[in-house]
Order: structure tokens, then C-alpha cells, then sequence
């Protein structure tokens, strides 16, 4: 279910709708070629990638900039219009119909607890790298409800809000 609301892509309760966490395995695709060691690093230290947890890519409301959008044209191949749609005139990632998952979501599955990895973990927009934090009313970042793991990661830090209020700031006032 797609939210009509832009802003509360970065807010709790809704929040970032998933952010996804489960990058590509090394022999998948060629996304990973660059970076690809710092990536898996990366993606050692995310408390949801060894259980397995792709829920915060279902049905994702996550947002991006035109910048990150043009990042992942290049490197995929696609048109911006293939992977993203307008919510309120902010872009947005799309889901893929069957799936009910992030297009860049690889999984053959609309369970949301079954397996997926992010095909462009690399180039990932912002929001998909720092969910589960989301911002509260009180503009606190704090872990989002929504996430199955939330307990394994750390309690967001008045900087983790300061990345998003700022993430939140350039998608809702650049042309
Ligand atoms: S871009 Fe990757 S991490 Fe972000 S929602 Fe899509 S599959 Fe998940």
C-alpha cells in the first residue's frame, strides 16, 4: 500500500516503510563490483541481514533524490520511470506487482518474511541505509515500529536524527 503522505517517509509510525538491508550476494550482479568489499562488510554489521530479514523492502514507500535516482539509471540500465513513481512530487520507489516488493528487491516471494536481497545494495538511496531510524514528532530519530529486528540495532543518536531531518529537508524542496 503506497502512502499519500511524502513527509512521513522519514516519520515514525509509518515511517521508512522498509528499509531494506539485505544487499546482493558477490556472485549476483555487477553492482557489487565496485565497493563491493566495503559493502559486505556493511552488510555483516546489520543486526537483519543474518536473519534473513528483507521486510523493510515490502511494499516500500522509500523516497529518493533526483541524484540517487540518476545513480541507480546509470548503473541499472533502466529509465527513472522503471523503478520510481511520484508521491506528492516526491520520487519513490516502486514495488514490483506480483512481489508487493521494492523493483530492486530479489525475491521470487510476497511473503513478507520470506528471503530478498537488495539487487543495487551499493547504491542504495539514504533512507534504505539508515532505517530502522525514523524521525519521531518531536523531529528524535528513534527505531521504527516497524521494524522485526529494531531490539539488535542501536538507539539513534541526536546525529542519526540530524541525517535525516536533512534527508527530509532535500527531498521535499528540490525542483
Ligand atoms: S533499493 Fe534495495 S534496500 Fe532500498 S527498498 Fe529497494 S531493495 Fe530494499
Amino acid at each position: 500500500m503506497q502512502d499519500s503522505n511524502p513527509r512521513r517517509r522519514v516519520r515514525s509510525p509509518s515511517g521508512y516503510p522498509g528499509y531494506p538491508n539485505r544487499p546482493c550476494l558477490p556472485e549476483m550482479p555487477p553492482l557489487l563490483e565496485e565497493g563491493g568489499r566495503i559493502g559486505r562488510f556493511m552488510a555483516r554489521s546489520l543486526p537483519c541481514v543474518p536473519m534473513g530479514c528483507s521486510a523493510c523492502c515490502r511494499e516500500t514507500t522509500m523516497p529518493l533524490t533526483k541524484a540517487e535516482a540518476s545513480l541507480l539509471a546509470r548503473r541499472t540500465g533502466l529509465s527513472v520511470e522503471d523503478f520510481t513513481w511520484r508521491n506528492n512530487d516526491i520520487l519513490t520507489l516502486l514495488n514490483n506487482e506480483e512481489t508487493r516488493a521494492c523493483v530492486f528487491l530479489l525475491t521470487s516471494s510476497s511473503d513478507v518474511s520470506a528471503d530478498g536481497m537488495c539487487s543495487v545494495y551499493e547504491v542504495r538511496p539514504q533512507g534504505c541505509r539508515t532505517y530502522p531510524n525514523v524521525l519521531n514528532h518531536e523531529d528524535k530519530a528513534i527505531l521504527d515500529e516497524g521494524c522485526p529486528h529494531r531490539h539488535r540495532f542501536p538507539e539513534p543518536s541526536d546525529d542519526d536524527a540530524v541525517v535525516l531531518l536533512n534527508l527530509e529537508e532535500r527531498l521535499l524542496h528540490e525542483e
